[in-house]
Parts: structure tokens; sequence; C-alpha cells
């Protein structure tokens, strides 16, 4: 029995609902695999709740209790009462930097019997895989309040980007990487470096360096502000999109919504090198509007799982959830957010339901 063993973040809001949905779904292959594995879940409490009650996000060297696992699976931070930045820096950023989770990975599939978004004659085509830079970048950290000198009403506040070659140069290269592995083996790069004349024109410099080490992948290059058209004018030019923290961050979302949803993508941070933890989470926040309903869409966070196993070398197991979640959504089990009427425990249901149909098929 392979016994892996995850550290489990829920967070606040609907990352609640949605990790309980993501944890039904594996417990089930895990109880399925006749001992071929089992997880070993322990729950770390961590989030807005616990910053009111203790002050930080996060216990004292709480990054540090997370090392010996072999995943972290997390919900989402964020709620109404605590700073956005507070919780975003105390918690997940804190992990993503802390563990030099540098690389996030953001497919995005369009699903059977989801409405569509997108105009396209040939919408079921579309597949695209984002990778985010997610380390450094626009969430460096690095900035400051308060220059003196200025005068009331005239406080200055200074945030920078920050791009090393070392980082740039990873990134690019996964992206790379990965295209090889896929159909177009296409890589498009998406910068501002019109306008930010520094650390994205380094970017572009080491893009086209690296391009020459992979003459079989075809390149592209957009302009952010670009890019965020053509992804609805020419979805069919993107396979695997490589861009900035912030960037990536935002089009991302983009992506989701043109797919049906933010609640139906999952994502992965990763550290490529494997001397520490990855940690898998759906792409979407802690929705306080709905959260607490039990309404949420667990997509995102049950794709963030087949990521997870599939990292895990589950392979087999990653791509029966694949499977099964694009099932439900065939036969229109939906939840609100894609205009259907079903709660998160019944597509939860539904796709346990799937799991053992579609892998009679296989
Ligand atoms: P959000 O993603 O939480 O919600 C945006 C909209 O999408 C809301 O209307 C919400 O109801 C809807 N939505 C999101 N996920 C859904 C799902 N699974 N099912 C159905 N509908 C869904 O973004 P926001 O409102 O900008 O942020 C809310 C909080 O989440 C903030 O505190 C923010 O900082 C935090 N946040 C955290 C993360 C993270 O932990 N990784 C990511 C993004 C935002
Ligand atoms: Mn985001």
């Amino acid at each position: 029995t392979k016994r892996i063993r995850l550290a489990v973040i829920p967070g606040d809001g609907i990352g609640t609902e949605v990790v309980e949905a993501g944890l039904r779904i594996i417990n089930h292959l895990a109880e399925a695999s006749n001992g071929k594995f089992e997880f070993e879940s322990d729950f770390f409490p961590w989030g807005c709740e616990y910053y009111l009650e203790h002050g930080k996000m996060m216990e004292e060297g709480g990054v540090e209790r997370l090392r010996g696992y072999d995943a972290i699976y997390f919900g989402a931070v964020g709620f109404p009462g605590v700073p956005d930045h507070v919780s975003l820096w105390g918690l997940r950023l804190a992990i993503c930097q802390g563990f030099d989770q540098w690389a996030n990975i953001r497919p995005i599939e369009f699903l059977p019997g989801v409405p569509r978004r997108l105009n396209h004659p040939d919408v079921d085509s579309l597949n695209w895989v984002l990778i985010r830079e997610n380390s450094e970048g626009e969430y460096s950290g690095i900035g400051g309040r308060n220059f003196s000198g200025r005068g009331l009403g005239k406080e200055v506040a200074v945030q920078s980007a920050l791009f090393t070659e070392h980082g740039c140069e990873r990134i690019i290269r996964y992206a790379f990487d990965l295209a090889r592995t896929r159909k177009r083996k296409k890589v498009t790069s998406i910068t501002k470096s019109n306008a930010q004349q520094y650390g994205m024109v380094l970017w572009d410099e080491v893009f086209s360096r690296v391009s020459k080490d992979y003459p079989d992948v075809e390149t592209d290059q957009w302009l952010v502000d670009a890019a965020a058209a053509q992804f609805v004018l020419k979805p069919e030019e993107l396979e695997v999109v490589v861009a900035s923290n912030l960037f990536a961050d935002i089009l991302s979302d983009l992506g989701s919504a043109l797919a049906g949803s933010l609640g139906l993508a999952a994502s992965a941070n990763i550290n490529p090198e494997g001397n520490t933890p990855s940690m898998f989470e759906s792409v979407h926040g802690s929705a306080p509007d709905i959260a607490g309903q039990g309404i949420s869409n667990p997509i995102g966070a049950i794709g963030s799982a087949a990521l997870m196993l599939d990292h895990l070398g589950l392979n087999e197991e990653a791509e029966l959830i694949n499977k099964a979640i694009a099932e439900t959504t065939r036969q229109g089990i939906l939840t609100r957010d894609l205009g259907g009427t079903y709660n998160t425990d019944e597509i939860t249901d539904s796709i346990i339901e799937n799991l053992s149909k579609v892998k009679a098929e296989i």
C-alpha cells in the first residue's frame, strides 16, 4: 500500500466546502483501490477565523510544519473582516513562496454540457494551460508606503515587480517542456514590454533565447491588453500560455469564465525540484457572497485533486476523475454558476457515481 500524507488547509468561505468535496472523491478512489494507496489527511485550521483569534493566519513556524507532507490540498483564503492582503500574504503566498512553488499550472478545459460563453465554431477542441510565474514578478512584495516629507494627503506608495533572469528562465523552460508533450506544440508568451521596459524586456529576451533550444515548438508573443482580447477573438490560437504572476492570474480568471465559470478551474503550485511539497487548489477565491449555502461549484477543487494525484504518480486515478467530471457536466448536472440547480453535494455524488461508470468503460 502506497501511503500518501496530505496536509489539508480548507481555509475560508467556500474553500472549506470545495475541499470537503475533493476529499470525498479521493477517499472514494482510495477505498476502491484495493489497497493500492491510501490517504492520511492532517487538517490545519488556518485562515481568517484563526487570524481573528490569534492575530496571525497560521501558527508560528506553520510553513515548516507542512514540509514533511507529500502534498498540500488547499481551499481558499480571505473573508470580510480581515484585509485581503493580510490573509493572502499570511497563508497562501507564505506557502507558495516559502516552498518555492515557482510554477503555477492552470489548465482550462471546455467541458461538455456546460453553457458556452464563447461564440466559437469549434469550442470543444479548445484546451489551454496557463503557466503562471509564481515566485516573483508583481507579487514580489517589494515596496513601501508612507514615504516621509510629502505631507497630509500626499502619501506615496511604491509596489515593485521583481524579474530575475533565473526566475524568467525556469518558468519559460517549464512552458516549453510542457508544450512539447502536447498536440500543437505551441507556447504563447504574454508581457507588457512596450510599457514596462525593464522586467518585461528581460522576460522577452529570455523567451527568445530559450526558444532556440526548442526548434520543434511554435512560439507566439502578445502584449497583455491585446491578449485579453485574443482570448475571446482567437481562442484557437492558444495552447500553452506563459505569463508573469499578475498577468497569468488575471488571464486565468478570464479563461475559466470563458470556459463556463470561475468555479471550474483547477490549479497546481509546483516546486519542480521536488524537494518541498507542492500545493493544489482551485483558482477561485473564498466567494463570501455564496459561502455557507452549499451551492459552490466543487469542480475546480476536484480537478485540483486530480492534478495532485497525477503529481503523486497516480495518473490513472487522475484521469478517472477528469473523465467523471466531464461525464457529470455532459449529463447536465450543474451548479448555479453554470445555470444549473444542483448543489455542491449533489455534483460530488454524481462525480463519485460516474467514477465507476467511466472506469467500467476503460
Ligand atoms: P472569488 O473567486 O472568491 O469570487 C468571484 C465570484 O465568482 C463570486 O461571485 C463568487 O461567488 C464566484 N465563484 C467563485 N468560485 C465559485 C465556485 N466554486 N462556485 C460558484 N461560484 C463561484 O473572488 P473575489 O470575490 O475577488 O475574492 C473573494 C475573497 O477570496 C477575497 O478575500 C480574495 O482575496 C480571496 N481570494 C483568494 C484566493 C486564494 O485563496 N487562492 C484567490 C482569489 C481570491
Ligand atoms: Mn486569482
